[in-house]
């Protein structure tokens, strides 16, 4: 059985940094504090809180002083600034520069567009981090539209609105939603090609992985897609791995491989999102080894 691991799968640059950035400050200081989950892969981040990475939530970043607390790749809202400051907390910044450039822009999009009473739109998973860090930067006023379209009927289609995504959802489902909204507009005798502004902000290291990801699947004739369950990136590139191929499987842990998928497979392939470490998706492919 020949098994491959796909060279482009794994860390993007984004989380890339914010681990470097952890394990530099856990040398010098032996422990610190995250704010949130630092990937959404549990597996790494068990092995961060062996060298000393205390994860926190933003109810505990409340009671700290006086300390040094690390924010992840995914951003915050100026709230935690606020916080921070208030608390004598150093914000030890990983902010992904792609996910600060995109908080700047719904700044000036929201400032701009509220004078005329205009909304903004964020495409994103209500909740998720990243996007609590988006809307804060409008006062939490923006609606926030789920892959299901959900809250999409609290848009005012008669009035001007500027659209964001958050950096890691599907580019389809995206162009879907631009389509669904400007109809509705048109609906509303509201012209889109003047009151509609759309930024195209899902991340390349997301949106160029699917059409290679596409190739991988079909390449193989087994599929082992190795990914947090809460990484949404890692939703979207799982699909389309299904879409391409069938006989693909989504998992989190070399414990949930099930020996019966190899039985025909001559060709496996693993790949993973941009927050799956490639140390993970090298000891899955040790273990399916042990089945050939
Ligand atoms: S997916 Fe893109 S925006 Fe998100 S952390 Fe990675 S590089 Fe940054």
């Amino acid at each position: 059985m020949e098994i491959n691991i796909d060279k482009s799968s794994g860390f993007c640059f984004g989380v890339i940094n914010a681990i470097k950035v952890a394990e530099e400050q856990l040398d010098q200081h032996g422990s610190l504090f995250c704010l949130g989950d630092i990937v959404h892969n549990n597996k790494e981040v068990e092995r961060l809180k062996t060298k000393g990475l205390v994860i926190i939530d933003h109810q505990d970043f409340r009671k700290l002083k006086n300390t040094r607390v690390l924010i992840r790749a995914h951003g915050e809202p100026p709230e935690t600034y606020s916080i921070a400051r208030e608390n004598q907390i150093q914000l030890i910044d990983a902010s992904c520069p792609v996910v600060l450039k995109l908080q700047n822009k719904i700044k000036k999009g929201y400032e701009k567009i509220r004078d005329i009473e205009g909304q903004v739109v964020i495409f994103g998973k209500e909740g998720h981090a990243e996007v609590n860090g988006l809307t804060g930067q409008t006062g939490n006023n923006a609606i926030v539209v789920g892959s299901g379209f959900e809250n999409l009927d609290k848009i005012d289609f008669t009035k001007p609105i500027t659209l964001f995504s958050q950096t890691t959802q599907s580019k389809e489902q995206y162009e879907e939603l631009i389509r669904h909204i400007r109809e509705r507009m048109m609906q509303k005798n509201c012209n889109p090609d003047i009151n509609l502004q759309i930024s195209r902000s899902i991340c390349g290291q997301v949106s160029n992985r699917g059409p290679h990801m596409a190739k991988f699947a079909k390449d193989h004739d087994l599929v082992i897609f190795v990914s947090g369950k809460k990484s949404s990136n890692g939703r979207y590139l799982f699909e389309i791995c299904r879409q391409n191929n069938p006989n693909s499987y989504f998992i989190s842990d070399k414990n949930e491989l099930r020996i019966d998928w190899f039985k025909d497979a001559r060709k496996v392939g693993i790949c993973g999102a941009t927050s799956t470490p490639m140390w993970l998706m090298e000891e899955i492919a040790s273990e399916i080894g042990t089945y050939a």
